[in-house]
């Protein structure tokens, strides 16, 4: 089987609420979207959210990687021929891995398809039935905090992540709130999205120990692995590394320095399921869990990552909630979705249908 055509096409969401992060607000998502035809007559199709303000690549450098430099580069190959492919995409631009990771979910629904088979039976197969999803809530007022968390809470949500920036005191009142409301029923997880410096993520986290919290993500900037494991080692809450993971390689830096005990799997801006995997396999040798991180991708993009999730031994939970925040689709159906789970789907490839009508191109 060979890869005859490689497409790019765009598609925008407005979102239902405006999401604030420490990098941001937004109101809309755009995904860039590749679709694979094989000579067979095959087709696939894959769906990433480039974020700019954490990584580096928005949607327009991700679609001029994927047409100038990746597609010719893609055109005549094999697409089982997943290494190979993984290894000349990195040798032809190193990086850009929102625009990797949109070609390689493609050539996975196109395998899996060409074989009638659900993606996760590529992958390890289903070893979680439900993949489990926790609320995640943008920065707001306390009070406002508090109110999301009650809507989640009662549409079935068991989990609660809140993102944080530089005023680290609201998110400890935040999060004082929700556990005195809610006890052990809602677990809550922070986000601080590299907002704080060493000294004032022990300051927040040491005030957070007390609540039971599930886990802080990526407290301190990127870069700092070595800040990472000091604040590991001066509190007791578990400490995730997100944007510090862009590469296998680094998942061994955070091994080494003892830097985590969650590594967050963000598979856009890790290049897709194919890097992912290698990244998994380190995270499970080293006795760390693993969370299914989400740029916001819709339910094609988001389909494929519920099949990883779902083949993931020691997954602790996700942040796929995308298609929940997305008032628009770029797929005939929606993902199956109720009570903060989702179904992992059994058709071939990722199991979603494609509305091309809703396809635009540059
Ligand atoms: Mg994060």
């Amino acid at each position: 089987m060979r890869i005859v055509e490689v497409q790019v096409f765009r598609f925008s969401s407005p979102l239902r609420d405006v999401f604030t992060t420490a990098f941001y607000s937004s109101s809309v998502k755009e995904s860039v979207i590749v679709k694979l035809r094989s000579d067979d007559g095959v087709v696939g199709f894959g769906e990433s959210t480039p974020f700019q303000y954490a990584f580096g690549e928005n949607a327009d450098i991700s679609t001029y990687v994927i047409e100038r430099q990746l597609a010719p580069k893609l055109v005549g190959r094999d697409p089982f021929n997943l290494e190979e492919i993984s290894t000349v995409m990195e040798k032809t631009i190193p990086g850009f891995y929102y625009a990797k990771c949109a070609v390689d979910f493609a050539l996975y629904d196109l395998i899996a398809k060409s074989l009638g088979l659900p993606l996760h039976r590529l992958i390890g197969g289903k070893n979680v039935e439900k993949v489990p999803v926790a609320w995640v809530i943008g920065i707001k007022e306390v009070d406002r905090v508090v109110e999301e968390a009650e809507r989640a809470k009662s549409s079935g949500f068991r989990e609660v992540k809140l993102k944080a920036d530089r005023r680290w005191r609201r998110v400890v009142d935040a999060v004082k709130a929700i556990k005195e409301r809610f006890g052990d029923e809602l677990e809550v997880r922070v986000d601080a999205n590299q907002s704080w410096s060493v000294d004032e993520a022990k300051r927040a986290i040491s005030r957070l120990d007390r609540y039971d919290v599930q886990a802080v993500e990526q407290p301190v900037p990127a870069w700092n692995i070595e800040g990472l494991a000091e604040v590991r080692m001066s509190v007791s809450t578990p400490i995730m590394a997100d944007e510090a993971i862009r590469t296998p390689s680094d998942a061994i830096r955070i091994v080494k320095a003892e830097a985590a005990d969650i590594l967050n799997l963000k598979i856009g801006p890790q290049g897709g399921i194919y890097r992912c995997l290698k990244t998994r396999a380190i995270a499970e040798a080293a006795g760390l869990k693993c969370v299914i991180g989400s740029c916001l991708e819709g339910h094609l993009g988001t389909g494929a990552m519920v099949h990883f999730a779902s083949a993931t031994k020691n997954l602790l939970s996700t942040d796929l909630v995308g298609p929940l925040l997305r008032a628009e689709r770029v797929t005939v159906q929606p993902l199956n979705f109720a009570e903060g789970f989702y179904e992992v789907l059994e058709k071939p490839g990722v199991g979603v249908e494609v509305d091309e009508t809703r396809l635009k191109g540059r």
